[in-house]
C-alpha cells in the first residue's frame, strides 16, 4: 500500500464542520456494531436526516473493499458524509461493522462497510458474507473499491469478496431473474495512467466472468449470466497525494454521476431501487440483518411482507389515533342527546383524512398487505362512527317528535284552525327534517340505513296525530251535542205539552231533523280532520247515541213526577173545569157532574199509556239504534228498546193513583160548589 502522509483535507474533518452547522442532517450512525448487533436507533436517525417521508425518493449505496483503501475518504468526498478516516499516525482499522450516513443535500443513505481483509487475516469470513448479503438486499449500488495494483490479482481479497457477492446474490435474487438488478461500480484507486482504464476494465470483467463461471449454481439457474443480475461500471481515480488536483477533479466528476438525475451516466437507475419506502427502511434492514445473523435463508418477499405488515399497522395506528381524537369531540354531545349540526360532514372528513393519511404512506408497501390493512382500518373507522350516526338518528327522532307535538299544540291554539291542515303540515315538516338530518349524517361507502328509524318515527307521529284527532273529535262531538240539545229543547217541550196521540210524531220529527243537521256538521268537519271511515262510523254512532240520550233526558225532564202530574192535572182541569169553549164551568145541581167527571178522568188517564212509551203514530218516524254498541266515549252499556219506555207499569199505576186522588179532590170540590150554590 502506498504510504500517505499528512492528509489534512479528509472527509472526517469536513464532516465535523458540517455537522456543527446543519443539525442532524449529516450525522452518522453505526447500524451494526462490533458485536454484530443492529442499532435500535436507525428509524429515529432516518427521521433526523429528514428522509422519513421521502417515500421511494431516496437511494442506498454501499462500499466494499479491503481495509485502508480510502473507502471512507471516497464516500466523504462523493456524498459529503462524515465517516471516520484512518488516522495516519495510528494506522488502525477505523470502520467496524457497518456505518450509515445521509449524503449532504442528497436523499442518499450511504453505507460504509467494514474492510474485508478477514480472508487474508484468516478471520471473520463470516462477517464478510453477512455484510454482503445485507448490502445486496438493501443497496442499489455497490462500490467496489480497489487499488490499481490489485487489478488482475485473481486470488486477491477482492475477488474472494466478489465471489461471495455473486453467490449471495444468486440465493437472494436468483429466482426473480432480472427484476432485481444491482450496479457494481468498480473504483480503481491510485490510477497512475500507464494502463488505460479500458484495459483494467477488460481484465476485471474477464476475472468476474471467470468467477461467475466457477460458481456452483443450482441446476435451474445454470444458464444465467452475470449480466442477468448485475450492471457493471468502471472508473478510475488518480493518486490522491501525487496527483491531488486531478484526484479532486475526478472525484467531482464522479460525484456528478450520483447527483445529476437524467444526465448521461447517471448511476442511480430506477431498476436498481429495492422499493422499500423510506419510512420502512429501518424495520426492513433490521429484519434482514436478523435473518442474516441467524443464518436463515433470506426470503426477500417474506421480508417485504413482514415489513408491510409492520409498517401498515403503524401507519394505520397513527391515522386511527388522530381520527379517534376527532371523533371523540362529538361523542359527548351525541350521547347527551344533542343533534350535532353537520355531523355527517365532520365524519366524512375525519374518515377521508384518515384514509388519505393511511394511503399516502401505506400504499407504497406490499399491495396485498396494504389492501388488507386498509380494510381493517376502514372497519375500525366505521365502527367508531356508527354509534355516532345511530346516536344522531336517535336524537333526531326525539327532537323531531317533540317539535311535532309542539307544532300541533301551537296550531290548535285559538278557534280558527283547520285541524287536518295543522296535522298535515306538522307531519310533513317532521318527516322532512328527519330525512334531511339523517341523509346529512350518512357516510358514503358504509351500509348504514336510516329508513327504519324514519318508519318508527312516522309511526309515533301517526300515534300522536291519532290521539290529537281523537281529542279533537271528542271536543267536536261535545259541541255538536250541546247545539243539538239546544235545538230540540223547545220543540220537544211544546210537543209534550200538547198531549195528543201523535205527540211522539212531533218529538221524533224534531229529533230526526236536528240529528240530520248534526251529522252533516260532523261529516263536514271530519273531512278536514282526515278521519278514517271507521272513525266516522264510530263517531256518528256516538253522536246518534248522544242525541238520543239528550232527547231522553229532555223527555225525562218533561215527564218527571211533578211535571207529568201537572200535565195530567192541567189536561183534566181543561176538560172538567172548562167547557168546550174554554169557559170556566159553574156547576148547577141539574148538571151531570158524574158523567163529565168520568169523561174528563178517562180522557186524562188515557194519557198515561201515551206518555209511558215513545211510540209515534206514523211508524216511518220510529227511530232505532243498535243496542250492542258501547259508547266509546262513555263506555256505558246501551239498551235501545229500554230507552223507549218512559215509565214502567208500576210507575204508570202509581201515577194513575196519584192522579185519581187529585181528580177525586176536584170532584168533591165540584160537588161542594153545587151544594153551596143550593144553600145560597
Ligand atoms: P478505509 O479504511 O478504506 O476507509 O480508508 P480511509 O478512507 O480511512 O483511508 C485510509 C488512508 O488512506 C488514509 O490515511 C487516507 O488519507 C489515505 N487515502 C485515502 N484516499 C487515498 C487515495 O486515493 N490514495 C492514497 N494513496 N491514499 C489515500
Ligand atoms: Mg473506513
Amino acid at each position: 500500500k502506498p504510504a500517505v502522509n499528512g492528509d489534512l483535507t479528509n472527509g472526517h474533518l469536513n464532516g465535523h464542520l458540517t455537522n456543527g452547522i446543519s443539525s442532524g442532517s449529516t450525522e452518522r450512525i453505526q447500524i451494526i456494531d462490533d458485536e454484530k448487533e443492529f442499532t435500535p436507533d436507525l428509524s429515529t436517525q432516518i427521521g433526523r436526516w429528514g428522509l422519513r417521508d421521502a417515500g421511494f425518493d431516496y437511494n442506498v449505496v454501499a462500499v466494499f473493499g479491503s481495509q485502508s483503501t480510502g473507502k471512507s475518504t471516497l464516500l466523504n468526498r462523493l456524498f459529503g458524509t462524515t465517516f471516520d478516516v484512518m488516522d495516519e499516525t495510528r494506522r488502525q482499522q477505523t470502520t467496524k461493522g457497518i456505518w450509515m450516513c445521509r449524503g449532504k443535500d442528497m436523499n442518499v443513505m450511504v453505507m460504509d462497510v467494514e474492510g474485508t481483509d478477514g480472508r487474508e487475516r484468516g478471520e471473520d469470513q463470516d462477517f464478510e458474507r453477512k455484510s454482503a448479503l445485507f448490502s445486496l438486499a438493501s443497496s442499489e449500488i455497490l462500490i467496489v473499491n480497489l487499488w490499481e495494483h490489485q487489478v488482475g490479482l485473481y486470488q486477491g481479497a477482492n475477488m474472494g469478496l466478489l465471489k461471495t457477492v455473486f453467490e449471495v446474490n444468486l440465493g437472494l435474487f436468483g429466482q426473480s431473474g432480472t427484476s432485481n438488478r444491482t450496479l457494481l461500480l468498480f473504483v480503481i484507486r491510485d490510477h497512475i495512467g500507464q494502463t488505460p482504464l479500458a484495459n483494467l476494465q477488460a481484465t476485471l470483467t474477464a476475472d468476474l466472468m471467470r468467477i461467475w463461471d466457477s460458481l456452483a449454481k443450482p441446476t435451474e439457474l445454470r444458464d444465467r449470466q452475470l449480466s442477468d443480475y448485475f450492471d457493471l461500471a468502471f472508473t478510475a481515480l488518480p493518486h490522491k497525494i501525487l496527483a491531488a488536483d486531478r484526484f479532486e477533479a475526478e472525484v467531482v466528476n464522479l460525484r456528478k454521476r450520483f447527483v445529476n438525475k437524467g444526465e448521461e451516466g447517471y448511476l442511480f437507475k430506477p431498476a436498481y431501487h429495492k422499493r422499500i419506502p423510506a419510512d420502512g427502511v429501518a424495520f426492513y434492514m433490521e429484519g434482514i440483518w436478523e435473518q442474516v445473523q441467524t443464518n436463515k435463508d433470506l426470503d426477500l418477499p417474506t421480508q417485504q411482507e413482514l415489513l408491510a405488515q409492520f409498517r401498515c399497522d403503524e401507519i394505520s395506528a397513527v391515522a386511527l389515533t388522530e381520527f379517534n381524537e376527532q371523533a371523540k369531540s362529538q361523542k359527548r354531545p351525541v350521547e347527551a342527546g344533542r343533534v350535532v349540526e353537520g355531523l355527517g360532514a365532520m365524519m366524512r372528513n375525519w374518515r377521508t383524512d384518515a384514509l388519505n393519511r393511511y394511503d399516502r404512506d401505506a400504499s407504497r408497501y406490499h399491495k396485498g398487505v396494504y389492501a388488507r390493512k386498509r380494510a381493517d382500518l376502514l372497519a375500525s373507522l366505521d365502527s367508531t362512527l356508527s354509534p355516532l350516526f345511530l346516536g344522531q338518528l336517535k336524537n333526531l327522532h326525539k327532537t323531531c317528535l317533540v317539535t311535532f307535538k309542539d307544532e300541533i299544540l301551537d296550531g290548535l291554539r285559538g278557534d280558527s284552525y283547520d285541524f287536518g291542515e295543522v296535522v298535515h303540515k306538522a307531519q310533513g315538516k317532521c318527516v322532512r327534517t328527519f330525512s334531511d338530518g339523517a341523509q346529512e349524517a350518512l357516510v358514503e361507502g358504509t351500509e348504514w340505513v336510516w329508513e327504519d328509524e324514519l318508519e318508527s318515527l312516522k309511526e309515533e307521529v301517526r300515534a300522536v296525530a291519532d290521539q290529537c284527532r281523537k281529542d279533537e273529535t271528542k271536543k267536536m262531538i261535545n259541541l255538536i251535542e250541546k247545539n243539538f240539545k239546544k235545538q230540540i229543547s223547545e220543540p220537544v217541550e211544546l210537543s209534550l205539552n200538547k198531549a195528543k196521540p201523535d205527540m211522539w210524531d212531533g218529538v221524533l220529527k224534531v229529533f230526526r231533523e236536528s240529528l240530520e243537521k248534526s251529522e252533516a256538521t260532523y261529516l263536514a268537519k271530519a273531512k278536514s280532520f282526515n278521519c278514517t271511515e271507521e272513525e266516522n262510523v264510530s263517531s256518528l254512532a256516538t253522536l246518534r247515541r248522544r242525541a238520543w240520550q239528550a232527547l231522553r233526558a229532555k223527555i225525562d225532564e218533561q215527564t218527571a213526577d211533578p211535571v207529568i202530574i201537572g200535565k195530567l192535572r192541567t189536561h183534566f182541569e181543561e176538560r172538567f173545569r172548562y167547557d168546550d169553549e174554554g169557559v170556566p164551568r159553574v156547576w148547577k145541581p141539574e148538571d151531570d157532574i158524574d158523567t163529565a167527571f168520568k169523561k174528563a178522568k178517562d180522557e186524562t188517564l188515557d194519557l198515561v199509556p201515551l206518555f209511558s212509551k215513545i211510540s209515534p203514530v206514523d211508524s216511518a218516524l220510529e227511530y232505532s239504534l243498535p243496542s250492542d254498541t258501547v259508547d266509546p266515549l262513555s263506555n256505558e252499556e246501551f239498551d235501545f228498546p229500554a230507552t223507549l219506555v218512559v215509565f214502567t207499569e208500576t210507575k204508570a199505576i202509581e201515577l194513575t193513583n196519584k192522579f185519581r186522588r187529585d181528580a177525586d179532590a176536584y170532584y168533591v170540590e165540584a160537588k161542594r160548589s153545587t151544594v153551596a150554590s143550593i144553600a145560597q
